[in-house]
């Protein structure tokens, strides 16, 4: 995973009326023009609920009003929700099981990764029965290329033997029972509970802790905190399609070393325009994954994601 770089730079007053004026004629999606790199932001605030007043996501300099705030944070929800309609979780799985692995075993590697490695492994162990009496020699064969691969070993068969000797081999549908399986923390939990169980989380990985500090939605740093504040700006039914629609453009366009400004679709509502490439040439250059003309992640991505246009990722060995 890639290290985050804390924003630094955000649009002043004037600069944030006129490009609201510009996003008002003009559909967010469409990519902007040239225009000269936002100025450094005003000093933030941290609220007490973990939120910013922040002169940057306001107007003429005055702190951002709470309500602002949150209006301005759905939008780009709203903007980005048509910018990937398709968004999805990012790992292969066909059930809670292989979902809650597959998460376990992206720590420190790519999605892409974990799925061309995870279809040996639920192969040879579909259940947790199966895992938690494995050979850990042949185990870690297989997980080898995810890195780390002793450590992930150990927790995936040890998940698996608490699966079955403390949820009759059954994954638990409550984050309280989540987090006390071997590896998984909240973030793991959440992306169970929110993508095989239906029930609403916030998944603060390194994209969306670094998209929601240039936003200036939190300058909260903790991933509970950030989890707190953002949770707080947004209806609960809303939390796992936002935590997919940030972690998508946080992977695509808004990168950690080098955001695609120029080719953002989401520039003229974005504090932090500035920070990255804003040459529309250049920036589509750096553009990932499909809309810079690449797979994605999945090897069996969902229906919609192949309407729109997506593309698989390819096999293990395929080059
Ligand atoms: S890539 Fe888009 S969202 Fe990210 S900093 Fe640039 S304009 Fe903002």
């Amino acid at each position: 995973m890639t290290k985050e770089m804390p924003a630094k730079k955000a649009a002043d007053g004037n600069e944030t009326t006129a490009r609201r004026t510009a996003a008002k004629k003009a559909p967010a999606k469409k990519v902007p023009a040239k225009r000269a790199p936002a100025k450094k932001a005003g000093a933030a605030r941290e609220t007490a609920d973990g939120g910013v007043a922040a002169k940057a996501g306001g107007t003429g300099g005055k702190p951002e009003s709470r309500t602002a705030l949150v209006r301005r944070a759905r939008r780009i929800n709203r903007e980005l929700a048509e910018v990937y309609p398709y968004a999805h979780p990012e790992l292969d799985f066909e059930n809670p099981f292989q979902l809650v692995v597959a998460t376990v075993l992206s720590a420190q590697t790519t999605d892409l990764r974990v799925n061309q490695t995870t279809p040996a492994l639920f192969a040879k162990y579909p259940t947790p029965e199966d895992l938690a009496a494995a050979d850990p020699e042949e185990v870690e064969e297989i997980l080898r290329p995810t890195g780390f691969f002793r450590a992930k070993t150990k927790s995936v068969m040890g998940l698996s033997k608490a699966l079955v000797e403390e949820f009759g081999g059954e994954v638990p549908g409550r984050l309280e029972d989540l987090v006390k399986l071997p590896g998984v923390g909240r973030k793991t939990a959440f992306v169970v509970l929110g993508n095989a169980f239906g029930r609403p989380g916030i998944t603060v990985d390194t994209h969306f802790q670094r998209l929601v500090r240039r936003w200036k939605w939190t300058e909260a740093t903790e991933p509970d905190k950030i989890e707190a504040a953002v949770g707080a700006l947004f209806p609960k039914s809303d939390w796992t399609m936002l935590s997919h629609h940030v972690i998508f453009h946080g992977r695509r366009i808004c990168h950690a070393r080098k955001p695609a400004c120029g080719a953002c679709p989401i520039a003229p509502i974005c504090p932090a325009y500035g920070e990255g490439e804003t040459d529309p040439e250049k920036a589509k250059k750096l553009l990932k994954y499909e809309k810079g003309g690449f797979p994605g992640q999945r090897l069996n991505p969902p229906r919609s994601y192949l309407d729109a246009g997506g593309r698989p990722a390819p096999p293990l060995g395929a080059g």
